[in-house]
């Protein structure tokens, strides 16, 4: 385990895209070589020996963490984006946000019938994004050995809907009250 408090070098900005979120700011963590190198160790290690073949991130701050894990655990990247980024053909899946609907894609030929996939974020509040991301992989044939991230928001209940659904969730910290 690691002796780094990740918590304590996240940033808090209240109110943060709009009043009342609380917003868990983890460029201050990317920032500290301590903490980046920790949070990276952290994530990886639970999947050094799970035959990861791909490590799908979420834009942008999962992009981060995810190569960096890629090359941890010996497996390649994809990403996954917003509507309308990738430039080559995509599978997409819409998700629904507190107001409106978001959508994830992937390139089609990302994730092959088969592939080990973990799924890579910064942080799990309702556990949407993670969801549609999930299923894009699956959608693809994907085999998803887990879903990692720093932060968990448990309140929100994400990680608890994410692991109802059978899914591994490892995460290195937790905001309750959000
Ligand atoms: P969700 O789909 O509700 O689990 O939201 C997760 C995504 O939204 C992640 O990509 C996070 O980066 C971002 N996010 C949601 N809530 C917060 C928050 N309070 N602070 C920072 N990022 C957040």
């Amino acid at each position: 385990m690691s002796d780094v408090d990740l918590k304590g070098l996240i940033r808090t900005v209240p109110d943060h895209p709009r009043p009342g979120i609380q917003f868990r700011d983890v460029t201050t963590l990317l920032q500290d070589a301590e903490g980046l190198r920790a949070a990276v160790e952290g994530l990886s290690v639970p999947y050094l020996d799970a035959g990861v073949r791909h490590v799908a991130a979420i834009e942008a701050r999962g992009f981060i963490l995810g190569g960096a894990i890629a090359t941890r655990v010996g497996a390649g990247f994809v990403p996954v984006r917003k509507r309308g980024k990738l430039p080559y053909a995509t599978v997409g899946l819409d998700y629904e946000l507190e107001y409106g609907v978001d959508r994830v894609e992937m390139h089609q030929d990302s994730v092959t019938r088969g592939d080990r996939v973990l799924l890579v974020d910064d942080l799990i509040a309702t556990g949407g994004t993670a969801l549609a991301a999930l299923g894009l992989i699956e959608a693809l044939g994907g085999h998803v050995v887990g879903v990692a991230a720093i932060i968990d928001l448990p309140d929100l209940g994400g990680s608890a809907r994410i692991r109802d659904r059978g899914y591994d969730v490892h995460t290195l910290c937790s905001f309750e009250g959000d």
